[in-house]
Formats: C-alpha cells, sequence, structure tokens
C-alpha cells in the first residue's frame, strides 16, 4: 500500500512519509490508494480482545512499515497506561434505551474525543521520523476550535524530537478549554491566542505551511514543520478504531446480530471524526448510515442535500463552539474516496479557494446522499436535548452530543427509521459547564474553575479528575496575535 494525495495521485508515499509530511506539498491530503477489509469473522474475532489489541487489528494492514510488535506497545502507552483512560472499556457504550447508544469518546486525559486520535499520533510521528531517517525537530503547529489544541499537547508534551504550537481562536472556545491550554505544562509547548475565528487559525496555519521561505529559514535552524490537525492521517487513522469496535462490542453484547447494519450519528466540524466512520464502512463493517450532524455553522447539510459547498455565510459561535467551521478539511478526502479524480479534486479545492464556493458532479453528489444523512440543530434546541434527556433518564450531554442526539431524533422522526444507532459523544459535559448548568436551569454561573462544583451539584455527578485539577494552576501563556502575525510567533518560538 503507498499514499498519495487528493490533489495529485502520480507521487507515491509510504505511511511514514504521509504522518511526517501531514500535508502534501500540493495542498492536498493523503490518504491511502487502497482499503483494507475486514470480514464479519474478523470482526467476530476481535471480540474477546481488549481496545489497544483491537487498534492493531484495525491499523495494521495502513502500517506496512510498522510491526505488530511496535504497534501493539504503542497502542497499550495510548490508551491503557492506568490513570490515563478513567474507564477500562477505553471508548465505553452507554446504552439509554433499546437501539440508541452513545460511545463515550471522552475518558481520556483531556476529555474530548481528540485523545483518541492525539494520544496515538505523537507515538505515530516518532516512530515514522525515525523510519524516514528525519533528524530535524518536527515544530507540531495545531489550529484549534478548542478540543484539538489541549489534545494535541497533551499528547507531545515533552515527546523528544518534537515542539508544539498552538493557536486557538480567541473569543471562540470555552472558559475551561482555554485554561487547559494556557495552564499547560511541558517544555516543548506554546500557545497563542489568535484574534479571529477557528477558520482564521486554520487559515493561517495553512499559509505558514505553504510559505516556502519560512520553511527554509526554519530548515537552517534545524526544524521542519508538521501538522496534528485532523488532515495529518495519522489523525484519521486512530479514529476508525472506535468505530470498528463499538461495532464488535455491540454485536458481543447481543444489541445487534454480527452482520445487522448499524448506523453512526456524528457531531461534525472538519469532518475527520465522521471521515473514519466511513472508512470503518469501506472497510467492510456493517455500517448504514453516517448521519452528519451540525449546529448552525450548517454548511454540510447543505452540501450533502444539494451537493453545493458554500462558505459564504455568516459565521456563528454557538455552544457546541468545536463545530464552528465553515471550512471542512476533510471532505476533500471523502470527495476523492467517492472517485473524483485528483484533478476533479484540485478543480473543487481552487474554486472553495477563489470564490468560497464549489459544486460538485452529480456522480458524486448522488454517492454522498447514498452513504450520509445530514440535519443540523441551533443552540435553543441543543440546548433543550441537554435538559429533556437529562431530566428523563439521568443522562447528562455535552452540546456537541446533544446536536448529534437532536439530529437522530429528528431523522427518525422524519422517516421511521428504527435502525440501531449509535451516537458519537465527543465531549465531556464537564467541559462545557456553563452552556450544560443553561440547559439544567441553573442561569447564574460561578467564576472560572468554580462552575465544575456547580455544574457537579446541579447534576450530582463529579468532574472528570483532569479537569477538577485545573483549580489553582498557574496560567503561562497569555499571547495573543493578529492572524497575520502568527508566523511571526511560530519564528519567536523557534528562534
Ligand atoms: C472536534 C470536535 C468535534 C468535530 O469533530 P470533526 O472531526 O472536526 O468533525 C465535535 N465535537 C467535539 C467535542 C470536538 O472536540
Amino acid at each position: 500500500m503507498y499514499y498519495v494525495s487528493t490533489r495529485d495521485s502520480s507521487l507515491r508515499f509510504t505511511a511514514a512519509q504521509a504522518i511526517v509530511q501531514g500535508l502534501s506539498r500540493d495542498g492536498g491530503l493523503f490518504l491511502p490508494d487502497t482499503i483494507p477489509t475486514l470480514t464479519l469473522e474478523d470482526l467476530r474475532a476481535m471480540m474477546p480482545l481488549s481496545y489497544p489489541e483491537r487498534a492493531v487489528r484495525v491499523m495494521k494492514p495502513y502500517l506496512e512499515e510498522f510491526s505488530e510488535e511496535e504497534l501493539l506497545a504503542d497502542a497499550r502507552r495510548a490508551y491503557a497506561v492506568p490513570g490515563k483512560f478513567d474507564d477500562p472499556a477505553v471508548t465505553p457504550l452507554h446504552t439509554t434505551h433499546h437501539g440508541t447508544h452513545f460511545l463515550e469518546l471522552w475518558h481520556g486525559p483531556t476529555c474530548a474525543f481528540k485523545d483518541m486520535a492525539l494520544q496515538m499520533l505523537p507515538l505515530l510521528l516518532t516512530a515514522s521520523l525515525r523510519k524516514t531517517g528525519e533528524e530535524k525537530t518536527a515544530c507540531i503547529l495545531v489550529a484549534t476550535s478548542g478540543d484539538t489544541g489541549k489534545a494535541a499537547l497533551e499528547g507531545f508534551r515533552d515527546v523528544e524530537g518534537t515542539k508544539i504550537l498552538v493557536f486557538y481562536p480567541k473569543d471562540g472556545v470555552s472558559d475551561i478549554q482555554q485554561l487547559q491550554m494556557v495552564t499547560q505544562e511541558g517544555d516543548n509547548v506554546g500557545v497563542s491566542a489568535v484574534v479571529g475565528n477557528f477558520d482564521d487559525a486554520q487559515n493561517g496555519v495553512k499559509a505558514i505551511f505553504s510559505d516556502g521561505a519560512l520553511r527554509e529559514r526554519l530548515a537552517e535552524r534545524g526544524y521542519f514543520l508538521s501538522s496534528a490537525n485532523s488532515i495529518n492521517w495519522g489523525r484519521v487513522l486512530p479514529q476508525i478504531v472506535y468505530y470498528v469496535s463499538a461495532y464488535v462490542e455491540l454485536a458481543a453484547r447481543g444489541e445487534i446480530r454480527l452482520g445487522q447494519e448499524l448506523n453512526f450519528c456524528v457531531p461534525t466540524g472538519n469532518f475527520g471524526n465522521i471521515l473514519a466512520g466511513y472508512y470503518a464502512k469501506r472497510m467492510g463493517v456493517p455500517i448504514g448510515k453516517l448521519i452528519c450532524a451540525s449546529n448552525s455553522n450548517n454548511v454540510l447539510t447543505d452540501f450533502i442535500r444539494t451537493g453545493v459547498y458554500d462558505r459564504n455565510r455568516p459565521f456563528h459561535n454557538t455552544i457546541s463552539p468545536s463545530m464552528d467551521i465553515l471550512i471542512s478539511s476533510n471532505l476533500e478526502r471523502l470527495l476523492y474516496l467517492l472517485g473524483a479524480s485528483d484533478g476533479e479534486v484540485r478543480g473543487y479545492m481552487d474554486q472553495l479557494r477563489a470564490t468560497g464556493r464549489y459544486q460538485v458532479s452529480e456522480a458524486i453528489a448522488r454517492a454522498v446522499r447514498e452513504t450520509f444523512l445530514c440535519g443540523f440543530c441551533d443552540d435553543a434546541r441543543t440546548e433543550n436535548a441537554v435538559g429533556k434527556v437529562f431530566s428523563h433518564g439521568k443522562y447528562l450531554m455535552d452540546p456537541h452530543t446533544a446536536v448529534a442526539y437532536t439530529v437522530l431524533m429528528d431523522h427518525r422522526a422524519a422517516t421511521g427509521d428504527n435502525t440501531p444507532t449509535v451516537v458519537v459523544s465527543t465531549a465531556s459535559p464537564f467541559k462545557f459547564c456553563t452552556s450544560v448548568l443553561d440547559a439544567l436551569g441553573v442561569r447564574q454561573h460561578a467564576a472560572g474553575t468554580a462552575v465544575l462544583d456547580q455544574l457537579a451539584e446541579a447534576s450530582g455527578q463529579q468532574p472528570p479528575a483532569p479537569l477538577a485539577g485545573l483549580k489553582g494552576r498557574a496560567v503561562r501563556f497569555t499571547g495573543v496575535t493578529e492572524k497575520e502575525g502568527m508566523a511571526a510567533v511560530v519564528e519567536a518560538m523557534l528562534r
């Protein structure tokens, strides 16, 4: 197997090269040229396995240069070191009523699903650096809508041969998210706020990557730039695992028959999480529909319905900020996977850059609709869902999860579809205390970390240890930059 760019499939890369480089020089995203398959027997054989063991079964065929022993050791370090994940299942499934299962992906060190990939990526990356003979220090640049930043900082802190610099939108993250980042420990870390929204931060990072002169200056100082955003294949790959594992687990429990169709409803921003679900489906896991759930930034809802991607619309700051995105980078990989040629993808992306809009061919639009359902949910309905699900069953959802739950309920109400469905639950409710408190009817919010106690009291549940531990931590990073100043921040860190 080799890896190609979505915008130029003539150049071939190994998995390690793709992971080290992050983004292809032509601006495209790397993906494998073939998709390995899992049979129902393979899935059955995974039933008794632990999460790290399942991870090896899923990831190994994509990583030819990695040995099975090496991957197992890495997967155990990522997911099974005591204290890292606060649930022995790593990604526990919570069934609220028959046929509706919440896949909780937030039991890791930063309490959001980004940990699933970002506990693994640094291990894949350092191994890839060895395998490619790279001797320069990798500087990981991250643009974050809130959760990626902290998860990447935590994953890369003090990892030898790496530095990490995170940019977050100044007014686009929750207080707890910001506190998590600006108090980050580690000798190789940097954090800066950017004036603007997530797209500004992400575009700034993309511009730095394509700045050849800057890259040369950094190379002279012994650095090269790499990415921990979900444009890196090393982010997408570990996410495939939990789709496979959830299917296997529900079959093992008898909630579904092995071979029976299972849908997944995914709260979506950059399209990275749901893309991993699509890979799981293409690998042979009996996944029926993937339901793409958006908040008021519903550019993907419109795209899936019409085949027109149009980012020319108002940007909304919502109570599900990790989905406040108008340019969903990973959609580019989907277009390629659905049969668009490299030239066709390049054309769409050129149009997106020039006009903010593109329309895919009817063939691609049809292929999208065959697998993907979609819907969106505004803040009022999100808040309502958090409150209702809590008061009915004492199950506490974070706002992102609540968007997915609402979109699933809308779909079921509209169609009568009763296919068993996994709602992908992407964050601990304690990461978004103030919105969750509002939903529970508590409108006066305590300041700083005291909101954690307030939500604990209102919900009768305890905050996860990594969030409770924020109390009294010293703030290390106070820098703010304009978008135009991001490159200078990079240069200042890499003196
Ligand atoms: C990142 C994130 C999402 C969106 O995931 P994408 O891979 O960007 O689609 C949803 N919910 C939470 C809590 C997140 O952190």
